[in-house]
């Protein structure tokens, strides 16, 4: 596959950010960049990348907290999520305070997302399904040629995202999850905000949020 990926956890929460990269033309994304900013971008210096952009599912600290120095500094556009984060990009400072996170600088997104869009990456690239539920704006981002998909806070190996913040729909995100994620295939592997990768047939068949059906 041309796309490669190297999965960073960042911030005390354990996010997974993803430095994304197409081989062709060594032009690289992140998805996530929630924290540790010089630590990412060390890391793509060292892999001899050149960062294009800064992907983002959703608005949540953990996931967006360094989006906005990393483009006020680097000079990168900023791609996602869908503008049903609005409220959550408005609010990163507040959740910096509640959460003990170095202050959140605010940014405005250079292109919102929508449900079927493409983002093109080097020579690869990402189709983006828009998966609310955990927050209302939530995208993924689905590599087919690398049978890759990043979910965020979508889907966890075992668990599903939590549904209790403002905004959260819990039937919402079953539904997003049945209806865009799993026509990926079985066979995708999807790399979560949190924790392991895993396949979505896995999840799919065992998953206890998903795999049964429920009664009463
Ligand atoms: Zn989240
Ligand atoms: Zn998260």
């Amino acid at each position: 596959m041309a796309l490669h990926y190297t999965t960073l956890p960042v911030t005390p929460f354990a996010q997974n950010c993803s430095l994304l990269w197409c081989e062709q033309t060594r032009e690289a994304a992140l998805v996530d960049a929630g924290g540790e900013h010089e630590r990412l971008l060390a890391e793509v210096a060292a892999r001899g990348l050149t960062l294009k952009m800064l992907l983002v599912t959703h608005a949540h600290i953990d996931h967006a907290g360094a989006v906005g120095q990393l483009a006020r500094e680097q000079g990168l556009p900023v791609v996602g999520p869908h503008v049903g984060d609005q409220f959550w990009i408005d609010g990163l400072a507040k959740q910096s305070a509640m959460f003990g996170f170095p202050p959140a600088e605010p940014f405005v997104p250079t292109r919102w997302l929508e449900d079927g869009d493409t983002v093109q990456l080097g020579q690869e690239v990402l189709a983006v399904r828009h998966c609310p539920g955990h927050t209302p704006g939530h995208v993924v981002f689905h590599s087919a040629s690398a049978q890759r998909c990043f979910v965020g806070d979508v889907l966890f190996v075992g668990s599903i995202g939590r549904t209790d913040f403002p905004g959260g729909n819990h039937e919402q995100l079953l539904s997003s999850i049945r209806e865009r994620l799993w026509p990926m295939g079985d066979e995708v592997v999807f790399i979560p905000g949190h924790g392991p990768e895993g396949t979505l047939g896995h999840e799919r068949r065992t998953n206890p949020f998903l795999s049964h059906s429920r009664w009463g």
